[in-house]
């Protein structure tokens, strides 16, 4: 038989939504704290910044969970962000209807996604969890969720199980760069940046060659002097980048001087503005205070499958942590794998045999040499990853479209040419392509 959970989400982003729908599927009660006046999470653009530009404390009264651009379009098609039975492809929403919509299309097709799936009426608006811990001294059997409504008055709930889907795109992940505490320029991070106008006529140095990287370096470059992109892996492309008036590439930043100078690694240095971070997020997650599970060097763990905690499963788990990949879809087949093990029908390892899994998926990492704050990059192996959940759910493998699809996003957004969203229907660069 199975067993009805009553659960709470935190959060009601496009995790906490289609968590909160395969939630329901399954039978289970469902409450979604939203500490915002709205659903949406990260697509409802939210045009204020935090006071500090580099946002190093989220906890600073006014902090801003939003990060998105006011130009900002989605950097995956729509094909490849719907969710099943309610695609993003087809149709429209907010009268965008490009292939690569722009923030309003996402938020409005999330707003009709909650309204359709029964999850709109299980949103709590304005309710922020302050903390949610286990009841007494068990393995988190049940939780108390202690959450300040818009009254400001602090309530606490017990629930059967904990489903964390509070986003990781909103604390800065700012790195140290010597010589930077006399450097006498601007600095800030992608997570504050809204428009271009503040850096017109100004030299800009935009750290970090990922989506929103590449976005604002390519939209401040109208407008700025000049601009360069200083990136770890910028391959062999250093020097003038053609397809920009204004633009170079460099290696890392080496260090910046007190004379305003940012030095590259390659040996090259330029007299500088404004540094602008675009060099991602760290997870952070204030309202959970567990001796069992921590977040070191950006790795949350012990986590199994970026999910589970083993001492806490299933009662406790965590949906949308892992990147690089086809995040809606992850989201989906996370939420089905955390409703499916909180009803029983799937059955989870052991707690011992999850740390087991969790120790030799660190031991792997070790090996090939990768970082620790790589934990939740599912680059290379994104696929396996939601094969692998969508075998525990009893769901069909990626269809290679969707793969050959993604791929092919990424070479485009790495080939720095702006155009190639709108070139996407004329030429049909996509290799694959739905039935
Ligand atoms: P969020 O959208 O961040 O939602 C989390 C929610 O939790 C928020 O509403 C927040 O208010 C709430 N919350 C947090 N803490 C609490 C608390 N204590 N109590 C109550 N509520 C709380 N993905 C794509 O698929 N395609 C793209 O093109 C794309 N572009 C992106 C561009 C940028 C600049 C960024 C930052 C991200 C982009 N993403 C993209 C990834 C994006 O993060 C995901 O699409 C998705 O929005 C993540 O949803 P989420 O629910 O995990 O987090």
């Amino acid at each position: 038989m199975r067993r009805r959970a009553e659960v709470a989400v935190v959060g009601a982003g496009a995790a906490g939504l289609v968590a909160a729908r395969e939630l329901l599927r399954e039978g289970h009660a469902v409450a979604v704290f939203e500490k915002s006046a709205r659903a949406g999470g990260t697509w409802a653009y939210d045009p204020r910044a935090d006071a500090d530009p580099l946002g190093r404390d989220p906890r600073a009264p006014g902090a801003v969970h939003g990060s998105l651009y006011a130009s900002l379009r989605t950097n995956l098609p729509r094909q490849l962000m719907g969710f099943s039975g309610f695609p993003l492809a087809g149709r429209v929403f907010a009268g965008d209807p490009r292939t690569f919509p722009g923030h309003r299309e996402v938020l409005a097709f999330l707003d009709a996604f909650a309204a359709e799936a029964g999850v709109a009426a299980r949103v709590r608006l304005r309710a922020e969890v302050l903390r949610a811990r286990p009841l007494g001294r068990g393995q988190g059997e049940r939780w108390v969720v202690a959450w300040r409504g818009e009254d400001g008055e602090v309530a606490e709930e017990v629930f059967d199980a904990v489903v964390v889907c509070s986003g990781h795109c909103s604390v800065p992940l700012v790195p140290k760069i010597r010589g930077i505490d006399r450097w006498p320029g601007k600095q800030m991070h992608s997570h504050n940046y809204r428009v271009p106008e503040p850096f017109r006529g100004q030299t800009v140095v935009v750290v970090g060659l990922g989506a929103s990287g590449i976005d604002i370096a390519r939209e401040i470059s109208h407008v700025a002097k000049e601009v360069h992109i200083a990136a770890r892996y910028s391959g062999d492309r250093l020097g003038k980048i053609e397809l920009y008036r204004n633009a170079w590439m460099h290696g890392e930043i080496e260090c910046v001087q007190d004379d305003g100078q940012v030095r590259f690694a390659e040996g090259s240095s330029v007299a500088a503005d404004t540094i602008i971070y675009c060099t991602g997020y760290r997870y952070h997650f204030p309202f959970l205070d567990l001796d069992e599970l921590t977040v070191d060097d950006n790795r949350v763990g012990p986590l199994y499958k970026h999910v589970f905690p083993p001492k806490y499963a299933p009662n406790l788990s965590f949906i949308g942590l892992p990147y690089k990949s086809i995040v809606f879809q992850s989201l989906e087949l996370e939420s089905k794998w955390v409703a499916a093990a909180l009803s029983g029908r799937v059955t989870l390892p052991s707690e011992e045999d999850m740390m087991t899994a969790v120790r030799e998926h660190y031991r792997r990492m070790e090996e090939a040499g990768r970082p620790k704050r790589h934990t939740h990059t599912l680059w290379p192996e994104w696929v396996e990853y939601l094969d692998w959940l969508a075998d525990q759910v009893g769901e069909p493998h990626l269809e290679a479209w969707r793969s050959e699809m993604y791929e092919e996003t990424l070479r485009c957004i790495w080939s720095l040419d702006e155009s190639y969203r709108d070139r996407w229907e004329g030429e049909n660069i996509a290799t694959g392509s739905p039935p």
